[in-house]
């Protein structure tokens, strides 16, 4: 007897039959109770309007200052690129790489994964495979960290703030909004939907 769409638990190996699921509801195995799918709050294209959106605001945020700077005349613009060529001409090579991985390639390169993954078939397949994605997307998960960036910058301003006059600019608000933009898709997505299950991410078991 085929089936198309069943649901395997991974903790216990029960087979349950896959059932739409309504926002806020949750499908646990029949046999263990492992939490097997979750109803999503936010309708299907929402990785995508957030992959996006975060897109659109790294221009921004690669391109406009971060800080400025300055004190009895002497102003200097920071973008987000600045204390990467700070610490690559200080001799920091390497942690200027890390910063420029972590807080700035990775997490773009990211959000471009996620929004291919979610993107329309016609047009994901021109790049790569779902498979190829989905797994490129997970391992930059663990390295693309732009909130560290921000946490610096925050820690940087309380620091100098008092020595001599900083000024946020519309650069990192960009920054702050591409990395909430980059969190909002990652709680929104549904990578196992991708890979494994072929009953979709609204798909939830049913003894
Ligand atoms: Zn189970």
């Amino acid at each position: 007897m085929a089936h198309d769409a069943q649901l395997t638990c991974p903790l216990c190996g029960e087979v349950h039959r896959p059932v739409s699921l309504r926002p806020g509801e949750r499908a646990s195995c029949t046999r263990c109770g492992t939490v097997l799918a979750k109803g999503r709050r936010l309708g299907p294209e929402a990785p995508l309007v957030f992959c996006v959106t975060g897109l659109i605001l790294a221009v921004p945020a690669c391109l406009l200052p971060f800080i400025t700077a300055g004190k009895l005349g002497d102003v200097r613009v920071s973008t987000l690129f600045t204390g990467v060529g700070a610490l690559f001409d200080h001799g920091m090579r390497a942690v200027a790489m890390l910063v420029m991985l972590c807080g700035a390639f990775l997490p773009i390169a990211l959000l471009g994964a996620l929004a291919l993954l979610k993107a329309p078939e016609r047009i994901r397949a021109q790049v790569a495979s779902a498979g190829i994605l989905s797994r490129t997307a997970e391992a930059f998960e663990h390295w693309a960290i732009p909130e560290v960036q921000v946490l610096a910058v925050l820690v940087a301003l309380t620091k100098l703030g008092s020595v001599i006059e900083v000024t946020i600019g519309a650069g990192f608000w960009c920054y702050c909004a591409m990395a909430l933009s980059l969190l909002l898709a990652q709680r929104s997505f549904d990578y196992e939907s991708l890979a494994s299950r072929p009953g979709g991410a609204n798909a939830a078991p049913r003894p």
